[in-house]
């Protein structure tokens, strides 16, 4: 983790009467297996553990059918979302990205002393633009692909990152972030981490798991990528060891069958009833979200509506500089999107918001 809207700690206090749709939340929180889990482990907090760690890595390698020593846990996927970056990229050794991306990306360069090559989201489809990244650097250390994609919710096809990964120049990894992988229909590429190519997936508890202050994620890599992890971090504990009740709620929450396609079904038809609105009322955002957000196009700059919209007490999400006039929103419940709905209206229609 680090700094900035999307992670963990040291945030200050909500206010109870504001709609919170600003960081890719989910508004649902924990299942109910995950909530029974927690308070049954935390029953057993007073020992370090030695049941619900292990509980949490066999229901991931058994839904992914991964071999032994491809799967690390994590308390979120923002620590080793880190550690994957850190450990392949360096001052001679840049990094390639997504525009607009997850800001975690080039801040990991930044730190990294990396170079760093931000590459525009196709103009059409919001995809990853694959080709124009493969051509913008002749050997980077990593490339960075969030899919479904933060901020824009779009889809980069699976088939478009098994081309990176086929083309790109040897000894660099694709690090592919599923953190909204079940909110989409599009494939994931772990399959290609069990092919032992060079691909690191992250996914997270976070979003339609509903457990962002829970803290719960994971990384999947070939175990020599994942090794390489320890080139950044003395051991793994340095990030956190995830506790024992996120490792329990994160296996009760694997082990639902009906958890992800229920929740998939809410976060759609809400996000669905919330783009019709858009339409209906001649608000451009842009199309294909398959995710917990979208961005819409305010047409002035971003920050000010996102001002005005906090001021009628809904927090929408931030902007990003190559879309100055788009904000994120995070989809919230039907009620939370009807004051939505209302402020926006409210907000745009007022000329000097
Ligand atoms: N990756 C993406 C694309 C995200 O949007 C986020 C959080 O918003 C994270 C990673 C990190 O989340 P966490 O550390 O809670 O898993």
């Amino acid at each position: 983790g680090g700094m900035g809207d999307d992670m963990g700690g040291g945030r200050a206090p909500r206010d109870p009467n504001t709609v919170i749709i600003s960081s890719n939340e989910n508004p649902l929180g924990p299942a109910p297996v995950a909530l029974e889990a927690i308070s049954g482990a935390a029953k057993k907090g007073g020992r370090y553990d030695r049941e619900y760690s292990a509980a949490m890595t066999k229901a991931i390698s058994e839904q992914f059918q991964l071999k032994p020593g491809y799967v690390r846990i994590y308390p979120g996927s923002g620590g080793p979302l880190d550690l994957a970056l850190y450990s392949n990229i360096g001052p001679d050794k840049a990094l390639i990205l997504g525009d607009p991306s997850y800001e975690q990306g080039f801040r990991a360069a930044q730190t990294c002393k990396a170079k760093y090559i931000q590459v525009p989201l196709d103009k059409k489809t919001y995809a990853y633009d694959v080709k124009a990244m493969l051509a913008a650097h002749p050997n980077p250390g990593a490339y960075y692909i969030v899919n479904p994609n933060n901020p824009t919710g779009t889809i980069t096809p699976k088939s478009d990152i098994e081309w990176l990964v086929k083309n790109k120049p040897a000894g660099s990894v694709v690090i592919v972030d599923e953190a909204y992988h079940h909110f989409s229909t599009e494939d994931s590429v772990i399959d290609m981490v069990a092919a032992d190519k060079d691909v690191i997936v992250l996914r997270t508890f976070s979003k339609i798991y509903g457990m962002a202050g829970v803290r719960a994620g994971f990384a999947f890599g070939r175990p020599d990528l994942l090794a390489k992890f320890e080139t950044v971090t003395s051991n793994n504990r340095q990030i956190g060891s995830i506790s024992l009740t996120s490792a329990a709620a994160a296996a009760a929450s694997l082990n639902d069958p009906q958890l992800v396609p229920l929740r998939r079904k809410i976060n759609k038809d809400t996000l669905d009833n919330t783009l019709e609105y858009l339409q209906k009322n001649n608000f451009a955002f842009i199309p294909g979200a398959q995710a917990n957000m979208f961005m819409v196009d305010v047409k002035r700059p971003g920050a000010e509506v996102q001002r005005a919209m906090l001021g009628e007490k809904v927090a929408i999400g931030r902007v990003w500089s190559i879309y100055p006039t788009m904000v994120r929103v995070t989809v919230g419940t039907p009620e939370e999107m009807k004051k939505f709905q209302t402020a926006f209206t409210k907000v745009m229609n007022s000329p000097t918001a």
